[in-house]
Formats: structure tokens, C-alpha cells, sequence
């Protein structure tokens, strides 16, 4: 469960949203203007703020511009209006973390914010570099660096599998949990499919991909992380 501010001057708008966020398992709290949402931002410190443009007193441009200027971190997702691309552009640029068009699927939305959620929650408990053998990642951005610096393409499922092992060191993990956990499947033909995700693994981390130090196999279970 997360603490959501909605800042949205449209009653039945912020209201649809607080209903849906909460059927999500949020808390939710609806700031109607942008002064109101930076008041609320200070005493409520919300995990993630959903943020209007178009609002009374101040715009979310200068919403997100002061959250960042003050040092807020809050993941924002920005709600703007159909064909302003460049609401989009200017939105990212003043800090905002993704942006969802008006008029949206709710169903999107939720998913957006859950995701947000989830990197950010990765941001709050890992330093902003993780060193993996070989290998540097930055699970806020979901980037990874070779020993040069030089960036290495990386799939998000590659990375949140990565992810998933280094969250759960020294523990013998299944490839079914794997599967269930990284995958989200609800059953699993093909566990071949994390056997070959563990190689890719191996061979941008391990020094000797076929004599590994990180990514220990388990026979008969799976795998075992070793940072
Ligand atoms: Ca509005």
C-alpha cells in the first residue's frame, strides 16, 4: 500500500481516482489546487503524486518545478491534455517521472503507478550504482554499464530478473518462483526460458561465465545469488 496525493481541481475526476486508487489498496489524499498540493506534499510526504496540469493558483509545471527545487523526490505522474506533446516534454524536464494522457484508461493509470512504485521503492532501499561482478546497474533508471562505463542494451525482464536475484542473496530461489515472480506466470511451460536468461546473465557478470561466483546453479531447484 502506498500513500497517493491526487492533485486534480475536477471533483468528479479526483474523485473517480480516489476511488480507484484506494480499491488498489492506496491511501489517498486530493489536493484541488497547487498550493494545496505543495502544503500536502510537505505534511504527508505521499509515496507518489498524481498531478493535473491545469489546476487553480498554480499550474503542475510550477507544482513539480517547486517539489524539486525544495529537494521532494516523489515519483510524479502528470496528467496531460490530448495533443500537447509539449506538455509532455516540459513536464519531464521539470521533474516529473512519467506523464498519462487525458482521457485515460484508469486501468493504465493504476498500472503506470504501480510500476512507478516499484522502481521507486528499488531507488529508496539500493544505492543509485549496484556493482554485480562485471557489471554496473542502475536500477532507478534501468541501465547498466560495462567496466568501461560503456552502457549494455539489457531487456527489463533481463534487469528485473537481476533485480529480483540481487534482492534475494545467499537463498536458493526456484526457477517457479522465478517464473511466478518475475515473469508473473500463473504456470510455467517453460523454465528452460529462465535457464536462458541466466546465461545472458552470467556472461555480463560473471569474470568466467562457465565457472560462476554470482549466479550459483542449485540442482534440482534453481539458482542461488551470491553478491
Ligand atoms: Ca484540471
Amino acid at each position: 500500500m502506498a500513500k497517493i496525493l491526487v492533485v486534480e481541481d475536477e471533483p468528479e475526476m479526483a474523485s473517480g481516482l480516489k476511488d480507484n486508487f484506494e480499491f488498489d489498496g492506496h491511501e489517498v489524499h486530493i489536493a484541488a489546487d497547487g498550493e494545496e498540493a505543495l502544503d500536502m506534499t510537505q505534511r504527508l510526504k505521499p509515496d507518489l503524486i498524481i498531478l493535473d496540469i491545469m489546476l487553480p493558483k498554480k499550474s503542475g509545471f510550477d507544482v513539480c518545478r517547486e517539489l524539486r527545487q525544495r529537494g521532494f523526490q516523489t515519483p510524479i505522474i502528470m496528467l496531460t491534455a490530448r495533443g500537447q506533446e509539449i506538455d509532455k516534454v516540459l513536464g519531464l524536464e521539470l521533474g516529473a517521472d512519467d506523464y498519462i494522457t487525458k482521457p485515460f484508461s484508469v486501468r493504465e493509470l493504476l498500472a503506470r503507478t504501480r510500476a512507478l512504485l516499484r522502481r521507486t521503492s528499488v531507488q529508496a532501499g539500493c544505492p543509485p550504482l549496484l556493482q554485480i561482478g562485471r557489471l554496473r546497474v542502475d536500477f532507478r533508471r534501468y541501465v547498466a554499464y560495462d567496466e568501461q562505463g560503456n552502457e549494455v542494451p539489457m531487456t527489463v525482464r533481463e534487469l528485473e530478473l537481476l533485480r529480483y536475484l540481487v534482492e534475494h542473496p545467499n537463498r536458493s530461489i526456484s526457477r517457479e518462483e522465478l517464473l511466478t515472480e518475475v515473469w508473473g506466470y500463473r504456470n510455467y511451460p517453460l523454465s528452460r526460458t529462465v535457464d536462458n536468461f541466466i546465461l545472458r546473465l552470467r556472461k555480463l557478470i560473471e569474470q568466467e561465465p562457465s565457472k560462476p561466483r554470482h549466479i550459483l546453479t542449485v540442482h534440482g531447484i534453481g539458482y542461488r545469488f551470491v553478491p
